[in-house]
């Protein structure tokens, strides 16, 4: 039998969920293609961060994506009934005493000030000889109740199909029985087997990160951050994570990245722990950090909703509304996120 629908999902990561949030918001009809392979999404650590915390610098539109998140999780949990945000801020450990200097210069930044705190922390019982600086409206949302909630949300109104997308079927605006007016792709990087978005300029980079107990809990509740994130689980166990390499693209547990997180844990965590998992993913980047939105010249009516790179929960939740504006009220594209600022 013929169904007809206004909107077409493939994905069901951060780009497919929040593009959905949208759909519901504005009562448009709507199925979300999800195939049954773990998303990079669903291994995320969840953390909500505006700074680079490399080089202590921030990005563009950070304060509004996270303004932006907070009101959308605010929406998604009078439907869900949960808040996923969980209010524990970011405690970068210091390496040296030059990185405390340059986190105070910058902190007077006009674009840094309201994030990075000038007054520093002392953290009990781990390695922190130089202290630690707070990232203010840092947070994270936890990332196995939202895409759980969220997920059973969309199965029991009847919005998703939990099959992989067959791209073979589709046509101008039927796939199947379906018809419908827009199909929006957010596979993520298995946009590689879209014969029609295949081609766009993102590349994998992959992340590990471990599930971690801790044989002496941390005695305070945060983030903490020095070459990668650790905090606590709901279930009491420990995320540890997540490391980069844009060379590595085997679809397996590479044991260096699991060597690097012992490490760079065992730098600052002074006690014995135990690895109970390795997970990874792979993030869709793009060179110019920005995320890729827009349609096709010949399918006005395809959309492509990728790119998120390392920051798929800001990314993801403020790009969604873009391109729904830009699909539904013809608001322009910001050229800097336009899928046609690349020829492909
Ligand atoms: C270890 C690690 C830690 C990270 N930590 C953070 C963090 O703390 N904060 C943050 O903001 N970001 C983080 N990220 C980055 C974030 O995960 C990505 O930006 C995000 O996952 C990209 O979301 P996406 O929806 O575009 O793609 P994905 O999450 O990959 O989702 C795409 C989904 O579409 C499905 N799909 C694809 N093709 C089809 C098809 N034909 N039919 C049906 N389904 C299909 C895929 O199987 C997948 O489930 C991390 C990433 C990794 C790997």
């Amino acid at each position: 039998m013929m169904k007809n629908v206004d909107y077409i999902i493939v994905g069901s990561g951060f780009a497919g969920l929040f593009f959905a949030h949208q759909l519901i918001k504005n009562k448009k009809s709507f199925v979300n293609f999800s195939d049954s392979q773990k998303s990079a999404s669903e291994v995320s650590a969840g953390i909500i961060n505006p700074v680079v915390l490399k080089k202590f610098t921030t990005f563009w539109l950070a304060k509004e994506q996270i303004v932006f998140l907070k009101d959308t999780l605010k929406e998604i949990e009078k439907y869900t009934g949960v808040n996923y945000l969980v209010d524990q801020r970011i405690h970068r450990i210091f390496h040296d005493e030059k990185e405390k200097e340059l986190w105070l210069s910058k902190s007077t930044n006009d674009d840094l000030k309201d994030f990075l705190n000038p007054t520093f922390e002392k953290i009990e019982n781990i390695h922190n000889e130089y202290e630690s600086g707070v990232v203010n409206h840092s947070a994270r949302l936890d990332v196995s109740g939202f895409f759980n909630d969220f997920k059973s949300f969309l199965r029991c109104n009847g919005y998703l199909i939990e099959e992989k997308f067959n791209y073979n079927i589709l046509r101008q605006n039927t796939y199947g029985e379906l018809t419908f007016k827009n199909i929006v792709f957010c596979e993520g990087m298995k946009v590689k087997e879209n014969p029609f978005f295949k081609d766009i300029p993102v590349q994998p980079n992959k992340g590990h990160h471990l599930k971690v107990a801790l044989s002496q809990p941390l005695s305070t509740k945060v983030t903490l951050k020095k070459k990668h994130f650790l905090f606590p689980s709901q279930d009491g166990s420990y995320y540890y994570g997540g490391t980069y390499d844009r060379h590595q693209f085997y679809p397996k547990v590479d044991d260096s990245a699991k060597e690097q997180l012992i490490e760079g844990l065992a730098e600052f965590y002074p006690y014995d722990f135990e690895v109970l998992e390795t997970e990874f993913g792979f993030r869709p980047t793009v060179r110019d950090r920005r995320p890729i939105l827009g349609n096709l010249e010949n399918h006005e009516n395809y959309y492509v909703f990728n790119g998120l790179g390392a920051r798929g929960i800001l990314s993801g939740c403020y790009f969604s509304k873009v391109l729904f504006d830009h699909i539904e009220k013809d608001e322009p594209l910001p050229a800097e996120v336009d899928v046609k600022r690349f020829n492909f």
